[in-house]
């Protein structure tokens, strides 16, 4: 019987890289898609659902407040709009015409990505400050804090910090400049899980908004994503996403999500009402969350390392390849296998063997984050049973290792 997939023509790859969008994420726990299956039986009030996964998400991650968004990106957006208008609806009915508004968004300019396309739709501008002279080779220097604090002017709406265990300057020094000025910091945390302190780390930094994506480690469904932070800005932003088509007779939002009496009238739909959210959605990241935050996460980690392991010793020797298990390229507990190729003497770069990888049936994906140092990246989150056993052997093809049964003799 051929898969869901298989019926409509699609061919499902092998996906030894890791969770991307690109290749639809990872592979979700039966607990999750179970959890989604049954919220799509019922009918709820869908702002009573966000208050409730408020109070959850802020449980767990030590902010005031909490939202089910479509993914960090969307976060990204919602948390931008939000510092934008405060909890005022004209304004909000007026975006991402920012006439008259605060209006920029700083960021250091070693911190910009495409991903900052969700800041601009909001209508603001990006203010970039700071050369990072440390990636040219041309010093050791970045972005410095007091560079931040040299930009903020009236039109400062917020600082975006894109966290990674590299990024500088040091978010806590960031937060110091930006709120004695009276400015928020939005955090894009989208990958940064593992470790799943960092679901708190942030906040307690004393970022305003953190953003994190749920199709990534947390296991949720590929669309979803947290907001988490202050509760006077999670209200703007439930405001500017939820559906507004209700009477205002009719609406009556949770208190602990939308203080009403402090607005002059309900805006309409906002400038978040694309990054619509489904009830499947919502209980399946917040079943996801649940998990990932529990125990089972110290078990999740040992199941990756066993993966890792099954590939390196399905490989087993091929001359001029050296396998070893990293942790160093990711700034998390996500073991991935290197494998670091003699590019000479194979006659084949890490580029060549990660296309030959691709363009075999099924396809597999590797991680080509390392292809300059010769390196071909395998992360084992999104490979089922199976699996690594497959990419071993269909390495073995692709580089003229010995059989595999050589190989386990020789390895016992
Ligand atoms: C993945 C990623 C995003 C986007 O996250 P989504 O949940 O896919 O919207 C944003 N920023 C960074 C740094 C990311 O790695």
């Amino acid at each position: 019987m051929p898969n869901i997939y298989e019926q409509i023509g699609i061919r499902p790859i092998i996906n030894a890289s890791g969770p991307t969008t690109r290749l639809s994420g990872g592979i979700m726990d039966p607990e999750v898609a179970d959890a989604m299956r049954e919220a799509s039986q019922y009918c709820v009030d869908i702002a009573e659902l966000q208050a409730r996964a408020s109070g959850i998400i802020a449980k767990i991650t030590g902010a005031e407040a909490g939202y089910v968004t479509s993914g960090a990106a969307a976060g990204l957006l919602l948390g931008t709009a939000a510092c934008v208008t405060g909890p005022d609806p004209g304004k909000m009915n007026r975006l991402p015409d920012t006439e008259g508004m605060k209006n920029e968004v700083i960021i250091s300019r070693s911190q910009r990505n495409f991903y900052d396309h969700a800041i601009r739709s909001v209508g603001v501008k990006l203010v970039e400050v700071g050369i990072a002279d440390r990636y040219s080779g041309a010093g050791v220097r970045d972005t410095e804090a007091w560079e931040i604090a040299d930009a903020v002017t009236d039109r400062t709406a917020a600082i975006c910090y894109v966290a990674h265990p590299r990024s500088l300057p040091p978010l806590e020094e960031v937060v110091e400049v930006a709120h004695a000025r009276g400015v928020p910091v939005i955090v894009d945390a989208a990958g940064q899980l593992p470790p799943r302190s960092n679901l708190q780390t942030f906040i307690a930094q004393g970022a305003d908004l953190v953003a994190f994506s749920g199709g990534k480690a947390i296991g949720g469904p590929q669309g979803s994503g947290i907001l988490c932070g202050r509760r006077d800005l999670i209200m703007c932003v439930a405001l500017q996403h939820l559906d507004m088509d209700v009477l205002k007779q009719q609406w009556n939002p949770p208190e602990s999500l939308i203080d009403k009496s402090i607005l002059p009238g309900a805006p309409h739909h906002g400038i978040g009402r694309p990054c619509k959210v489904g009830k499947e959605q919502i209980v399946g990241l917040l079943t996801a969350l649940g998990r990932f935050a529990g125990v089972e996460l110290e078990e999740r980690a040992a199941a990756w390392r066993d993966r890792m392991d099954e590939l390196v010793a399905a490989a087993g020797d091929i001359p001029g390849c050296r396998f070893a298990i990293d942790t160093e390229s990711r700034p998390s507990e996500v073991p991935m296998t290197e494998l670091k190729l003699d590019e000479s003497a194979l006659g084949k770069t890490a580029l060549d063997v990660i296309l030959e990888l691709q363009q075999g049936s099924p396809p597999i994906q590797a991680n080509s984050a390392r292809i300059s140092e010769g390196i071909v990246l395998f992360g084992p989150v999104c490979l089922k049973p199976g699996e690594p056993e497959r990419v071993a052997l269909r390495l073995r093809t692709i580089l003229g290792g010995r059989s595999t049964s050589e190989a386990t003799e020789h390895h016992e």
